[in-house]
């Protein structure tokens, strides 16, 4: 890790503050005064300022049930960041692993661990996000077979040189219709992907001419959103953390 973010990470000082505070020189890595921010550090060095010992502060870990109309950035845009609802110090030095369109509700994992939003986004983990999905046009049970095939083989998205990888996609069946009353169709489905292309969801359903009218992500992983509210956010369990370390 840089230096001057070790610092901001082991204190309460911005990047400038610290960029300022290794310029004054009292910053030392292992004796030998430092003024890089840029140098590289790591656990085992001892790093001072004013001769006192400084401490990583050990990474976080969050979950948040994302609402429309925010975005998963940094920086606030149109939407606000979906860091506004993390109410802890420092939210916005916070990541999101693994984004969701503004519209898009549900599952949102939120780090400082580079390496740990990594094991979580990278297609090489294989890490299943599931989302449900609401769609334009219903589906037929009976017709459904060719449709699940279709998903588990790969769909040539528009732009894209290599098909999707195998995806299972469910129908959700409204149990309390009669075969009758739901003519055996649904317009709502659940669909298992282990990536994360640009709109991937939405561009999936276009490429067998149907369209997503919404769209929510329940789970990532084992991790799941469970009973989670609407803009509410806790921190994730040690279990759940081990999960991608
Ligand atoms: N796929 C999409 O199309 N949008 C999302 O927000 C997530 C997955």
């Amino acid at each position: 890790m840089r230096l001057d973010k070790f610092i901001c990470k082991s204190t309460e000082l911005t990047r400038n503050e610290a960029k300022k505070l290794l310029k004054s020189g009292e910053v030392r890595v292992n004796g030998e005064v430092a003024k890089n921010a840029a140098m590289q550090v790591h656990e085992n060095n001892t790093i001072t300022i004013d001769g006192q010992v400084l401490t990583a502060r050990t990474s976080r870990y969050f979950m948040l049930h994302k609402v429309a109309d925010s975005i998963c950035s940094n920086v606030d845009e149109i939407y606000p960041s979906v860091l506004n609802f993390i109410d802890v110090d420092k939210a916005f030095d916070l990541h999101i692993a693994g984004r969701l369109d503004a519209d898009t509700t549900g599952l949102v994992l939120i780090t400082d661990d580079g390496r740990w939003s990594h094991n979580v986004i990278s297609p090489k983990k294989e890490c299943k996000k599931t989302y449900r999905v609401w769609l334009r046009d219903t589906i037929s049970k009976d017709k459904s077979a060719e449709l699940i095939e279709q998903f588990k083989q790969g769909l040539q998205l528009q732009g894209e040189s290599t098909l999707t990888r195998p995806a299972a996609l469910v129908l959700v069946m409204d149990d309390t219709l009669s075969v009758d009353e739901s003519n055996n169709e649904t317009n709502e489905v659940l669909l298992t992907i282990t990536e994360g292309k640009y709109h991937q969801v939405k561009r999936m359903f276009a490429a067998v001419g149907n369209r997503v009218v919404g769209l929510h992500r329940e789970q990532i992983g084992d991790i799941e959103l469970a009973d989670l509210a609407p803009g509410e956010w806790r921190e994730l369990t040690t279990e759940e953390v081990a999960l991608f370390i």
